[in-house]
């Protein structure tokens, strides 16, 4: 007599969606499914954004996004790099303007002898995105092979890559599909993006930037805390040392927004120069990135060290040499003008003297996306030439006419979009606004 197996429950895309519409808590199996058959193309993108949606209103329970996150970093191959003597420690920023702290950070980590396996992503909704603005840099190969990507890490110390097909392919799918959706700004999914494709790297510990303010997709500080809360707990239930650092972005980070802009500033940093904010950010996070990759004793001790590799040029030095292993033009590290630029330029002009009051940030990081620099549907392309250059932030004076920003585009028609959104987003007032610290606060990091 022939055994008869009772057959496997079927998957059924639409019973997890209804469930989750309904606010009721999914199983391990069902949120499993759903990433599975998304990551493997047998369901549709209409019925992934709808269970995106979904998660995104009703909120996910603390097992339902332990269960994402797993299911997500097991869509792929997790790196073993035990046999790289250095700590691996990275760093993730949850999204912000301006925010190109990561081309800075990699290199300057390397440099102090940790060992930095970055796997990054590209711009979502009104944010930039660290593989965007490295592909502006003529040649840069952000699609290494994990052989290419581990040889560049051996070499240099550091390799920025995005997911690939072995690695958090889940999140590449889902992370391009909600952009596009409406569904970014939910804790749970973006600790599930950036906590699946943070632990299939391999690494000891993580640095995590978690923005709040206007362009943060968490606007409020006790949202970004949530958060922050939320990504401790998960790397840290996996065994790994995590800190998150709640930052401020309402305003962009520095003064160039887009993707070849962004670099050349970053170039700045590495020389010793750049904008104060971006200049002091970079310093903490660094620091903990030291401290916690064991090469200082205490973040101070950190800090010290990396503005000792940006001064002696060791940080720069490892930049440079991690373009070139990864395919890029060198060059353009001394000579920007190698980098892509827009063929226009138009200047936004203040229509009142008085002090730079507050930017809505999300609608300047929108400006840029809509000049080309970002994308609004899934499949565009990006222009790395693109982007605004601010000469005024939060708090400075200004007069009536005076610039407030200069915006870089290839399109007319986009070009004056952009400038009415800067000039709209940017408000004037006679007194100047109370100060606020960049960095909010710190949860984690214990040893
Ligand atoms: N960064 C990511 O990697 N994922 C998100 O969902 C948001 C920011």
């Amino acid at each position: 007599m022939t055994e008869t197996k009772s057959p496997a429950p079927t998957f059924r895309a639409i019973d997890v969606i209804r469930k989750k519409r309904d606010g009721i808590e999914l199983s391990r199996q069902e949120i499993e499914g759903m990433v599975r058959a998304y990551t493997e193309g047998d369901i549709p993108d209409y019925q992934a954004s709808a269970w995106l949606m979904a998660v995104v209103l009703k909120g996910m329970t603390r097992p339902e996004t332990a269960a994402l996150t797993d299911a997500m970093l097991h869509s792929g191959d997790v790196l073993d790099l035990s046999w790289l003597p250095a700590k691996k420690v990275d760093k993730h920023s949850t999204g912000g303007v301006g925010d190109k702290t990561s081309l800075i950070l990699a290199p300057l980590a390397a440099a102090a002898g940790v060992a930095v396996p970055m796997i990054s992503g590209r711009g979502l909704g009104h944010t930039g995105g660290t593989l965007d603005k490295l592909e502006s840099i003529p040649g840069f190969n952000v699609n290494l092979s994990v052989a290419d990507f581990r040889r560049v890490l051996q070499v240099c110390g550091c390799a920025m890559i995005g997911q690939t097909a072995e690695i958090a392919p889940a999140d590449r799918k889902l992370y391009a599909l909600r952009d596009v959706t409406g569904t970014v700004e939910s804790p749970y999914l973006i600790c599930a993006s950036i906590m699946s494709k943070k632990l299939a790297e391999g690494i000891d510990a993580l640095v995590l930037d978690v923005k709040t303010g206007s362009g943060a997709f968490m606007k409020s500080e006790p949202d970004a805390a949530f958060l922050a809360e939320l990504m401790v707990e998960t790397g840290e239930r996996m065994g790994k040392q995590v800190v998150a650092l709640i930052t401020g972005m309402d305003q962009p980070l520095g003064n160039m927004i887009g993707n070849a802009l962004e670099v050349i500033e970053c170039v700045e940093v590495l020389r010793g120069g750049g904008p104060g904010d971006l200049r002091e950010l970079c310093q903490e996070l660094a620091g903990w990135m030291l401290h916690l990759g064991g090469v200082a004793n205490s973040v101070a001790e950190g800090k010290q060290q990396s503005a000792k590799l940006i001064s002696s040029g060791k940080a720069l030095e490892t930049f440079r040499q991690m373009v070139e292993l990864q395919g890029g033009d060198p060059r353009v590290i001394d000579d920007a003008k190698r980098l892509p630029r827009a063929q226009h330029a138009m200047q936004v002009t203040s229509a009142k003297s008085g002090y730079v009051a507050s930017m809505q940030c999300d609608q300047i990081g929108t400006a840029c996306v809509i000049l080309g620099g970002g994308r609004e549907r899934k499949e565009d392309s990006v222009d790395p030439a693109v982007g605004i250059v601010l000469h005024k932030k939060v708090g400075d004076r200004v007069a009536a006419g005076e610039p407030l920003a200069t915006i870089h585009y290839n399109a007319n028609a986009k070009a004056a979009r952009a400038r009415q959104l800067v000039e709209t987003n940017c408000e004037i007032s006679d007194a100047a606004p109370p100060k606020r610290p960049l960095i909010r606060g710190v949860i984690g990091g214990a040893p």
